[in-house]
């Protein structure tokens, strides 16, 4: 396993709600890594019982904005020179483009292919989206991120 002092320079994401962590490794491209990632599922934690973790011994460019819309639960913890440099909390971004399509078959993103998918942030507690054009309603998840 890869502790956080293995790392020298790269990336914790911690706090990822249990069973979700798959599916963010996948989405960042991490089962193609050719550096040290590690993905642990199901460590018990104080706050949320079980969580994921995965530990990534690189510097790679993360979009925040849409890990904060896949879970707003996430911390990220920048590692460098094996110490935690820098922290940072997510939140559901306001505004999320080409991250989400819109599955309203009527909507004009359904037929006009140059037109971005645009969710608007609606709910916060709820975590509800809406669609731009067409008002269509999105909760947030990891399920369908493009
Ligand atoms: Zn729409």
């Amino acid at each position: 396993m890869l502790n956080v002092d293995t790392i020298k320079n790269g990336v914790v994401i911690d706090h990822i709600r249990a069973g979700a962590g798959m599916q963010i490794f996948s989405w960042l491209g991490l089962d193609k890594a050719d550096y040290s990632v590690a993905l642990i599922m199901n460590v018990a934690s104080n706050q949320m019982g079980r969580k994921d973790i995965i530990k990534i011994d690189n510097n790679i460019n993360i979009d925040f904005s849409v890990l904060g819309f896949i879970d707003p639960n996430i911390t990220i913890n920048i590692i460098m020179d094996e110490r935690i440099a820098k922290k940072i909390t997510l939140k559901l971004p306001e505004k999320v483009e080409n991250v989400i399509k819109c599955k309203n078959p009527r909507c004009i993103t359904s037929t006009e292919s140059y037109i971005p998918h645009i969710f608007r942030l609606a709910d916060r507690k709820r975590a509800e989206y809406h669609c731009e054009y067409c008002d269509e309603l999105y909760r947030a998840g990891v399920g369908d991120v493009l």
